[in-house]
């Protein structure tokens, strides 16, 4: 068995039985792809639509594709036809462009919300209040095509487990909070997306339900 066949076979055994793995593939070529696969994976995170979209024409249909990456309004209708996931929805805005692009291929794309817990700066995501208040709003109920289906987030870059293990909690909790108050009839909305290859585990442990691992897998990416 190659590397990435047997990294798939021993997280996926270790992995509770109400999470996923998505295997985040973005900068790995096709044939690492086809190892993955040759391994039973069938859940792809990709991180650029036009890479994604390369790789979901070459390989099986069976794949789910799920967008990982940070939006562009006008990339979405690239990837509007197929997409089974997008992660990373942090505006309402850019929900509005996907219940658009959604109409025109015809079907009901899943979304996630991304929420900002770490502690570095960084331009994406919502912070607890800015999700509450779109929520609010309640405009997003008139988006016929989208369904939004949980919460997404990404902890601190930082060795200190007990820093990633309370944004992890943060994100656990504020899910909670948000299914109670916005969607506690609805269970389409059941997704925490959170973990990636240095601390999957604690995410886990905190209620994640899809982790996204690439370079444990695939090895490093040369960007
Ligand atoms: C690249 C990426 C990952 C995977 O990160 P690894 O550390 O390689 O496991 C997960 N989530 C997002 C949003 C990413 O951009």
């Amino acid at each position: 068995m190659s590397h990435i066949q047997e990294e798939i076979k021993s997280i996926q055994e270790r992995l509770p039985e109400h999470v996923r793995l998505v295997a985040v593939s973005k900068f790995h070529p096709i044939e690492a792809l086809e190892e993955a696969y040759a391994a039973g994976q069938r859940v792809f995170g990709e991180s650029k639509v036009q890479e994604m979209t390369t790789k979901y024409e070459a390989l099986p249909k069976d794949i789910e594709w799920h967008f990982i990456g940070h939006l562009q309004t006008n990339k979405i209708k690239y990837m509007a036809p197929y997409v089974a996931l997008i992660h990373g929805v942090d505006s309402f805005k850019l929900l509005k462009e996907i219940n658009k692009q959604a109409i025109k291929a015809e079907r009901t794309i899943p979304c996630l919300l991304q929420i900002h817990i770490a502690q570095e700066e960084s331009k994406f995501g919502f912070s607890f209040d800015e999700c509450r208040q779109m929520l609010e709003e309640g405009c997003w109920k008139e988006l016929t095509h989208i369904s939004i289906a949980g919460l997404m987030g990404m902890a601190t870059n930082t060795d200190d487990e007990n820093i990633i293990q309370q944004e992890f909690h943060s994100l656990g909790a504020f899910f909670q909070e948000i299914k109670d108050s916005y969607f506690s009839n609805q269970p389409a909305f059941k997704e925490i997306s959170m973990g990636m290859s240095d601390d999957y585990p604690i995410a886990i442990a905190e209620g994640s339900t899809l982790v996204r691992i690439g370079s444990k897998i695939f090895g490093q990416r040369n960007y």
